[in-house]
């Protein structure tokens, strides 16, 4: 990746000498991917910073009322409202003068993709000045593990005993259709890549959409300390891979995958112990066109490397 001309191990330097704003004493369970995410968010924004939190794992981990482990000002909001919360904390801000605080979103797959996805929208169209970041760890993991329309197919939860029929819903091309300034996917499994987006997030105004994958051991049924191999084989295997959509149409790749076979990621989870080897072929075709669709819309080198510079 281009750092603007700053070397791989500089920008590790660099991002990791960042100030901390996702305190110890959390209530995560061990190897969450979500607890994870929020910290890294949180450490490349800095403290001039206002959060606000939908109803989710992370608000559940990080707002206990009367505590709380985010070192920034926060609101815990509503399923439903979390853009249009951050939206009116936005103009709050922009009214008192306050122009340089970072206003974020932190909501679940739930909250994103089915019950919060009309305010999202709307705060879209209209460009609100925030950076929205879903932690998506593909189910309502916040009571018990229901399937959400991020869940992906054959994957077990409470209400898909046997396996989610549909497929997972295409939300970065949902969010493309808006054409709002910035919008990423980024993995626990890649934090330099994770927080360097936030960085370029944090740079321009307009509604900013950050879509990151956050294992969950408990409902993925896996080990604790497999989160990050989950994170990293997920962009590895091309089922989550990583880029940027600046305007809805400019798209540019971050991480190039090795294109390891699916069932590497898919095998070591609980939650697709009863797929059979023809599911997962199917899976991995599935995975093949995925990415087709995605290069047939990457733009070329030459003009990747000028958006960059
Ligand atoms: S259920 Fe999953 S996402 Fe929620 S706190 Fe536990 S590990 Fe994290």
């Amino acid at each position: 990746m281009d750092f603007g001309g700053m070397t791989m191990a500089a920008k590790q330097t660099e991002l990791t000498a960042l100030t901390e704003k996702f305190r110890q004493g959390h209530y995560a369970c061990p190897g969450c991917g979500v607890a994870i995410a929020m910290r890294l968010v949180l450490k490349a924004l800095g403290e001039k910073t206002i959060v606000a939190v939908v109803t989710s794992c992370s608000g559940v981990i990080s707002m206990a009322y009367p505590f709380t482990a985010l070192g920034v000002p926060n609101f815990h909001t509503a399923f439903e409202i979390g853009a249009p919360t951050a939206g009116g904390i936005a103009h709050a801000m922009e009214i008192r003068g306050k122009k340089d605080i970072n206003v974020v979103t932190f909501a679940g797959d739930g909250g994103t993709f089915d019950i919060g996805l009309q305010g999202l929208s709307a705060s879209c169209d209209r460009n609100e000045n925030f950076i929205y970041v879903c932690l998506d760890n593909e189910a309502y993991m916040n009571t018990g593990i229901q399937s959400s329309s991020a869940t992906p197919a054959d994957a077990w939860t409470m209400t898909t005993p046997t396996g989610r029929q549909r497929s997972k819903k295409k939300f970065m091309e949902i969010i493309a259709a808006h054409r709002i300034p910035y919008a990423a996917t980024a993995s626990v499994g890649f934090p330099e890549d994770l927080m360097t987006k936030v960085l370029r997030a944090k740079e321009v105004r307009g509604t900013r959409f950050l879509h990151i994958l956050t294992p969950c051991p408990t409902g993925w049924r896996m080990s604790e300390g497999d989160t990050a191999r989950a994170a990293m084989l997920s962009v590895e295997t091309r089922l989550f891979p990583l880029y940027e959509i600046r305007d809805g149409v400019d798209y540019t790749v971050t991480q190039e995958p090795q294109g390891l076979p699916v069932s590497r990621y898919l095998k070591m989870q609980g939650r697709y112990r009863h797929m059979t080897d023809q599911d997962i072929s199917r899976v991995q075709e599935e995975v093949d066109e995925e990415w087709l669709r995605l290069m047939s819309r990457v733009a070329p080198p030459c003009r990747r490397e000028r958006q960059q510079s």
